[in-house]
């Protein structure tokens, strides 16, 4: 299946000179969701996953998904004061600015096995926001996982040597 065809381009969002990768229509697709999920699924292999990462707010599509199909608990990264228990934020540079994210503080415990799923990898961000959060409360990243990696940001040079996949490149 040539999942490519279920994502569009939209211009100028959310910003003007932005190109949006939209993936509606693939979620909107039984076919081209379940395909998704096996493909992603497939790029984790058969180590144990004791949780799923997933980031707000796309990232909490498949993350739920996968996490029980590995038999592992759903742990959300969010934005600023959404979460409502104790918590550990991580903030981190934008082009212009910066941004922060946060985990509950207990939602991870030391030692445990970590698949971090997001659906874009742009300029990698927030990917190494959470997988810095996922560090500090003890967790092993086992690999970040993307259904899209734009190529062009260059993300993946600031996860480092965190282990990373993803099922389309741009
Ligand atoms: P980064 O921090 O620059 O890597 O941006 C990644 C975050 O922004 C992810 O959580 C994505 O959901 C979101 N994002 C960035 N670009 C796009 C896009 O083209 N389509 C959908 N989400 C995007």
């Amino acid at each position: 299946m040539d999942l490519k065809t279920f994502i569009r381009d939209i211009d100028n969002f959310p910003k003007e000179g932005v190109v949006f990768k939209d993936i509606t229509p693939l979620l909107a697709n039984a076919q081209a969701m379940q395909y998704t999920l096996d493909k992603l699924l497939e790029m984790v292999g058969d180590v144990p996953i004791d949780k799923v990462v997933g980031m707000e707010s796309r990232g909490f599509f498949f993350a739920p998904l996968l996490a029980q199909k590995l038999n592992a608990g759903f742990v959300p990264v969010r934005k600023p004061n959404k979460l409502p228990a104790a918590k550990t934020s991580q903030t981190y540079d934008l082009e212009y600015g910066t941004d922060t994210l946060e985990i509950h503080s207990d939602a991870i415990l030391a030692g445990e096995k970590i698949l971090v799923h997001d659906d874009v990898l742009a300029t990698g961000g927030t990917a190494k926001a959470t997988c810095d959060l996922i560090k500090r409360l003890g967790g092993e990243i086992v690999q970040c996982n993307f259904l899209i990696e734009l190529d062009f940001l260059n993300g993946r040079h600031k996860l480092g040597d965190i282990p990373m996949r993803a099922l389309l490149n741009y």
